[in-house]
């Protein structure tokens, strides 16, 4: 009989591949045999702390929201794809109904399912049903696994988006762990003459060189966010027109407000404690805009023309491949500082 194993977190550091039923479409759904599921740094923590803010996980759930895979069965009224499609999967289907889907925002959305955010489950299984119109086909010179990083480069997009990034910026990264790469590659795609990137981990940095940032600064603990500012002014030539800060962490949203220009705009990615303390004054009197951003909207189609074209490789973010039935290695490899892992994929499928 056919079977479909699934990574489930049970609980809390309880996280086991077990076989599920295979899923059948529903009308507007299609069913994926799924070939690339990449980690994320969420994945990691819902396994290692059993949730994240108000997000509990209360019922066991597949994990899993960074994918790709090959169209296995249609579901009723779906007419844009069909049997043996390649596709990308955008992870979270909005209602559709409310005031911020209607207007375009819909990662907005209170009603918002997005794959293993609790309780809905994700794709990390050897089969998974989606909506067919949050599936994205992929050209037959784009892989499944630069595929399943169009759902983290679509942070980028966004990110770089709601920055203002564009031709002649000069653009600071703070972070150089997955998201504020893919952050460097979108704003390099983008126009920017110049990136400069932090990282407190050298490792990490020397990947961001290999991935094409102009600079890295390696910052310490001892350094001070002006200290960072003046850094970052000597590499520039100024400060950065848009800032985009990927660690969440509280002295680097700091050195992030410091290091902007008057009147440019820093985004806030990272996501760590939920009050900080930052120059709030410094950022008002110099009108440096900070914006947040949640996820992305309507950002596929843009992340997929990117891989597509060439203008970007998210393949050098790729640094260690497990099987299914290896999920748990995969999970710990993920989770050890010194792996050297900066995404790491799982293959669900033999292609
Ligand atoms: P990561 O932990 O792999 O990378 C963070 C990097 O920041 C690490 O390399 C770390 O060494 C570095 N760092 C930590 N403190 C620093 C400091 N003071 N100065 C410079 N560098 C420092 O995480 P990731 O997967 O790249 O994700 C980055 C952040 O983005 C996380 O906080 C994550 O929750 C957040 N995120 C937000 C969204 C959103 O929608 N807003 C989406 C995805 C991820
Ligand atoms: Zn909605």
């Amino acid at each position: 009989m056919a079977s479909n194993p699934s990574a489930v977190l049970f609980k809390t550091d309880d996280l086991k591949v077990v076989d599920r039923p295979i899923p059948k479409p529903a009308p507007g759904q299609v069913q994926i045999a799924m070939h690339r599921v990449g980690i994320c740094g969420s994945d990691v923590h819902y396994w290692t702390h059993g949730a994240i803010g108000d997000f509990i996980v209360r019922a066991p759930m597949v994990m899993g929201h960074e994918s790709a895979g090959i169209v296995n069965e249609v579901g009723e009224g779906v007419t844009t794809l069909k049997i043996g499609d390649r596709v990308a999967i955008e992870p979270g289907v909005p209602c559709r109904r409310c005031d911020y889907c209607k207007t375009g925002n819909y990662n907005l959305c209170p009603d918002m399912k997005f794959c293993a955010t609790p309780p809905v489950d994700g794709s990390l299984a050897r089969y998974y049903v989606h909506e067919a119109d949050f599936c994205f086909k992929l050209p037959d010179h784009v892989t499944l696994e630069e595929g399943a990083l169009l759902e983290p480069l679509s942070v980028g997009v966004h990110a770089c988006n709601r920055a203002g990034v564009r031709m002649g910026s000069k653009v600071l990264v703070c972070g150089a762990g997955p998201i504020g790469l893919v952050n460097l590659l979108t704003a390099k795609s983008y126009g920017a003459s110049k990136v400069v990137i932090t990282d407190l981990d050298s490792n990490r940095l020397q990947k961001a060189k290999e991935m094409g940032a102009d600079c890295c600064i390696q910052v310490s603990r001892d350094m001070t966010a002006k200290d960072i500012a003046v850094k970052v002014k000597e590499y520039l030539g100024d400060l950065a027109t848009q800032t985009i800060e990927c660690t969440g962490a509280e002295p680097s949203i700091c050195a992030g407000i410091y290091s902007t220009r008057s009147g440019g705009t820093l985004v806030l990615v990272g996501l760590g404690k939920p009050v900080v303390n930052i120059p709030i004054v410094d950022a008002s009197v110099r009108e440096v805009d900070i914006r947040g951003i949640f996820r992305y909207r309507n950002c596929y189609p843009t992340a997929l023309e990117m891989v597509a074209s060439g203008a970007v490789d998210v393949k050098p973010l790729v640094t260690h491949h497990y099987e299914l039935e290896q999920t748990l290695d995969a999970f710990k490899t993920a989770n050890n500082p010194t792996s050297g892992a900066i995404k790491v994929m799982i293959k669900c499928n033999v292609e």
